[in-house]
């Protein structure tokens, strides 16, 4: 009988091959204001890659439904539509991309959302050897949001909560467009489209090739 045993790293490294051999690591940030559709992009270009989509709302949600010590101290931030202190995130995040699933690229949904976060992510992906990120900065006319988030009926989408999240981002994450844009990385999306041709425009853009 001949047995062969691979040890863990072995089978690891044959999981990652196809992502690794590619040699182009897709490391991506969505931007856009809350409902602007970035969430279910990300979900469908992170299988199309095989990469993990990591959204901050949803991890802070899980904390939050299981009652970790992350989840107690961000319930407040999330009911009143404020952003939950970068150290909370920033340490959330830290263990995220340090994880394995996370070697072969990423999409970040939801993250960074300010100044401090994008500058602390840079920090964090050169302690961890990676490389900068591009950046896809969803375009949408900003009537539309606040219907579309209504439709989705997540516990936390009540008009007020709504208006103040939209405040917070054109307070607080707009400028990030600017961040990316001058280190020339920023691709801008027309996220008033359909979701088929916004997914299009994604993969053009990003030169991506179309699934048949
Ligand atoms: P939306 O879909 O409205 O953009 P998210 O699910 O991304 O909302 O985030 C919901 C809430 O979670 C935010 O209003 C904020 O309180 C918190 N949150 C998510 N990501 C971050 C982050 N990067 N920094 C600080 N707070 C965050």
């Amino acid at each position: 009988m001949g047995l062969i045993f691979l040890g863990a790293s072995e089978a690891q490294k044959r999981t990652q091959a196809p992502i690794l051999a590619q040699g182009n690591i897709m490391r991506l940030i969505f931007l856009g204001p809350p409902g602007a559709g970035k969430g279910t992009q990300a979900a469908i270009l992170a299988q199309e890659l095989n990469i993990p989509h990591i959204s901050t709302g949803d991890l802070l949600r899980s904390a939050i439904a299981q009652k970790t010590a992350l989840g107690i101290l961000a319930q407040a931030y999330l009911e009143s539509g404020e952003l939950v202190p970068d150290a909370l995130i920033m340490a959330m995040m830290g263990e995220r991309l340090a994880e394995f699933d996370a070697l072969g690229g990423w999409i970040l949904d939801g993250f960074p959302r300010n100044l401090s976060q994008a500058q602390a992510l840079d920090r964090l992906l050169q302690i961890l050897g990676q490389s900068h990120p591009q950046a896809v900065n969803f375009n949408v006319a900003t009537e539309s949001l606040i219907a579309k988030m209504l439709q989705r009926g997540r516990k936390d989408d009540n008009e007020n909560l709504i208006r103040r999240r939209l405040e917070v981002y054109q307070e607080k994450t707009t400028p990030l467009i600017n961040f990316y844009k001058q280190r020339r990385c920023l691709i801008d999306i027309d996220g008033n489209l359909t979701p088929e041709a916004v997914s299009q425009s994604i993969r053009e853009k990003l030169s991506l090739a179309v699934p048949v």
